[in-house]
């Protein structure tokens, strides 16, 4: 038994094999090519790999579940023979490199399976043209198969996960995080508070783990390689209690999220997509109080259509059946990069070309994404809030940009509700300006993430200063409490979503501050609740 030690960034017991995460394909770019017939013999290549694969799936796949099952695999080829004509048409015409030549094909026939509204069943093989594309574009890239595809249950380990490449992971497959660098409030470690499963970061465990047994202690930080019995003895009774204690915290699910005295607050999930949603469920979340909508452009390789953003937060707003749900618009830049947005390279990133200072720059992408979130915004309970916001400005264009859009809404006969807007205070200088901008906004939400970062000039995803951070930092506190106080002398609600609302050792102070909302990964909102209602 080897034993690996880091930083516990969640909590809780996973025991199961370990797997190496294989890193993400890049999103594929649009190149031109000078000589097409060897590009299109590339893709004939790697089409026959994938043949292969496929074929291989199906049998494994027969023997596994079943012939029924196993069905499917013959649709996947059924469509990479119908790739030919379009594949070499467009790699002769535009003379482009064959992966944008099979993405586009992808996408084209996924676009024309979504338009057959008399025939689900083909409908719902959107996903499976699209695997299929991806495929080809992974053998042309040197193979890596369904390598992040999992049949079992892992542990997994990775050098460090971009939210890019956690969108792609198969997350019901995974038990835990394990990490050799990162940080405590990277958003790896957000990710797996959603799930709701332990996260370990700044751990050296090394390659050869991959394929062993493991034991993850989100608690004191420790991974277990191929671990005796009575350590395995130790945890497989630890994980029992785990799960008993969650029984009973499911004892509270409806029940009210109110103190002894009366105080309500609300208590909301935060979520990155419509994956999320079980969570939300599954933890009785009062609402959400934080969609991060970057995770839209992040799962795609190029800008999300307003149609396709429009569906994902109309799903939303419907599965919420009325409940309020805040989403963020684009929160994009610093830690979250996108390829196709083609951003520069930044000194300092962080205080850099990010979020709205992105949308309000390049109004085509805000606009596009506020004309999808009013169109869903006649399906539930939508509210729309605006990140990174330093300047009263910016909150006086962003709502003339709104304005706009359901003018245009209006004109073009389209439904749309005219939702709250708000925005995060998630800048020392928003602090500063928060009675002003309280006059201009339905609702205040607290990005302590990035509040602690800006306030505390400490880079948030540099593991090195986790020493010198200090969640609870008073400084950072009392920005909390003099943004609720101003956004009460104005009627504005004022909100908690980042990490430190769900933070148990602050749940009282927060509601005796005043807080009416805190927004957190759906696994904190029941011990949160049973906080709230032993409170006097
Ligand atoms: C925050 O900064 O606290 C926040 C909620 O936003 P994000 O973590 O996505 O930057
Ligand atoms: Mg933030």
């Amino acid at each position: 038994m080897e034993v690996y030690s880091g930083k516990a960034s969640f909590k809780g017991v996973a025991i199961g094999k370990i797997a190496e995460m294989q890193k993400a394909e890049a999103v594929v770019r649009r190149m031109h090519v000078e000589d097409v017939e060897a590009e299109i013999a590339r893709y004939h290549a790697a089409k026959e790999q994938a043949q292969k694969e496929i074929l291989e799936l199906k049998e494994k796949a027969e023997k596994e579940v079943g012939e029924a099952q196993a069905e499917i695999f013959e649709v996947h080829a059924m469509f990479l023979d119908d790739f030919d004509d379009s594949v070499e048409n467009i790699i002769r015409e535009q003379s482009v490199n064959a992966e944008f030549a099979v993405a586009q094909t992808g996408d084209n026939t996924a676009e024309m399976l979504a338009a057959m509204d008399d025939n689900p069943y083909m409908q719902a093989r959107q996903t499976d043209v699209k695997d299929v594309a991806d495929r080809v574009i992974r053998d042309m890239n040197g193979g890596g198969g369904d390598s992040n595809k999992f049949t079992e249950h892992v542990i997994l380990v990775a050098d460090d996960l971009a939210p890019s490449e956690t969108v792609q992971l198969d997350k019901a497959m995974v038990l835990a995080f394990v990490t050799r660098e990162g940080s405590t409030n990277s958003h790896t470690a957000i990710l797996a508070r959603t799930m709701n499963i332990p996260a370990l970061c700044q751990t050296p465990i090394p390659k050869e783990a991959a394929g062993k047994m493991g034991i993850v202690d989100g608690f004191t930080g420790q991974v277990f390689v191929d671990p005796d019995d009575p350590t395995l003895e130790k945890y497989m009774k630890m994980k029992e209690a785990e799960e008993e204690k969650a029984a009973l915290l499911k004892e509270l699910k409806g029940k009210e999220s109110v103190t002894k005295s009366g105080r309500k607050v609300k208590l909301y999930a935060n979520i990155g997509g419509i994956g999320d949603l079980n969570f939300v469920k599954e933890n009785d979340a009062e609402g959400v109080g934080l969609f991060r909508s970057e995770f839209l452009y992040l799962q795609n390789s190029d800008f999300p259509t307003e149609d396709e953003q429009f569906k994902a937060y109309r799903t939303v707003a419907e599965m919420l059946a009325g409940k309020e749900v805040v989403v963020r618009t684009l929160d994009i830049g610093a830690d979250k990069q996108i390829d196709y947005f083609n951003l520069d390279k930044e000194e300092n990133p962080a205080l850099g070309y990010r979020a709205i200072r992105i949308c309000l720059t390049r109004e085509d992408i805000f606009r596009t994404q506020l004309r999808a979130l009013y169109r869903a915004s006649a399906y539930g309970n939508i509210m729309i809030m605006f990140p990174m916001i330093t300047s009263v400005w910016e909150v006086e264009r962003a709502k003339e940009i709104c304005t706009e859009v359901k003018a245009e809404l209006t004109a073009q006969g389209i439904a749309f509700k005219d939702v709250p807007v708000g925005i995060m205070i998630e800048t020392p200088a928003a602090v500063l300006i928060a009675d002003e901008l309280a006059e201009l906004v339905d609702f205040f939400s607290i990005g302590t993430n990035d509040l602690t970062q800006y306030t505390c000039a400490l880079d948030r995803q540099n593991q090195k200063l986790e020493r010198f951070f200090n969640a609870h930092h008073p400084a950072v506190l009392r920005a909390i409490q003099m943004t609720i106080e101003a956004g009460h002398r104005h009627n504005t609600w004022v909100g908690i979503c980042g990490e430190l609302g769900a933070d148990p050792e602050l749940t009282e102070t927060f509601v005796k501050m005043g807080i009416d909302e805190l927004s957190m990964s759906p696994g904190s909102i029941l011990p949160c609740r049973k906080i709230i209602r032993d409170m006097d």
